[in-house]
């Protein structure tokens, strides 16, 4: 079972209607439920207003892929709970950055750039899948309509992605690189774009298809590791082949 740990701010849900009227149960809940309905994952939440953000060693010991949802409250996420995260994706736990976390603090620390990037709301998207035999491409279509999201234009200031898989067209004319995959240590990192808040993203089956995919993607093949540092190696490999 992959054990997935679904981060939402929580905050535009309880104060605005219209969010709310979009997902009564929250954003984080919203993904967890489709990601729950998957016989090979098993998925929980957590949110900003929880101790520790809901994010203590304990819950990120138990995660094998973090999702990130969040906006107008990034810096309420003490640097502490972001270190914290960070260690866990070095050593191999995966990240999947949603749509507005390109401006979180775990995800700037991890890119090492602005991860600026321009924006209108009240736009509509065509998603393309650039690469179609990537495993997060897998059951999707050459290209998804979305009738209304946030426009997100480049130039998005990030690092090159090791793998592009979507890039997004907008009726504005703006074009975005959507779907970025990189790695990070051990970990691997991929950041969406669809998803804006009061738009009905996480409801379309292509999206939760991707995400899904994203999950199986960013599971680590092997037990996360923690920092051990930079240890003195006092017996070189050859030393102790001779020896033996
Ligand atoms: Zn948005």
């Amino acid at each position: 079972m992959i054990k997935v740990t679904v981060w939402n701010e929580g905050l535009h849900e309880t104060l605005s209607t219209d969010v709310a009227a979009v997902y009564p149960k929250g954003i984080h809940n919203a993904i967890k439920d489709f990601l729950s309905s998957q016989p090979d994952i098993t998925a929980g939440t957590a949110t900003l207003k929880q101790k520790q953000c809901g994010l203590t060693q304990e819950v990120l010991d138990n995660t094998d892929v973090l999702i990130w949802w969040g906006h107008m409250a990034h810096n309420m996420v003490p640097d502490k709970v972001v270190n914290r995260v960070y260690e866990r994706v070095l050593g191999g736990m995966g990240l999947i950055v949603l749509h507005s976390g390109h401006y979180s603090k775990i995800f700037k620390k991890l890119m090492g750039t602005t991860c600026n990037l321009n924006w209108r709301e009240g736009d509509r998207e065509r998603l393309w899948t650039v690469n179609p035999s990537h495993p997060i491409a897998q059951g999707v279509p050459a290209y998804i309509n979305l009738d209304v999201e946030e426009m997100y234009g480049e130039r998005f200031d990030i690092p090159e992605p090791d793998e592009l898989v979507f890039l997004g067209w907008f009726a504005g004319g703006e074009v975005f690189r959507s779907g970025c995959c990189w790695q990070r240590g051990l970990g691997r990192v991929f950041y969406f774009q669809p998803g804006h808040e009061s738009n009905p993203t996480y409801r379309n089956e292509d999206i939760q298809r991707i995400i899904i995919n994203a999950v199986r993607w960013a599971a680590p093949q092997n037990p996360v590791q923690k920092d051990e540092g930079s240890p003195h190696v006092k017996q070189s490999p050859e030393e102790k082949y001779k020896a033996e």
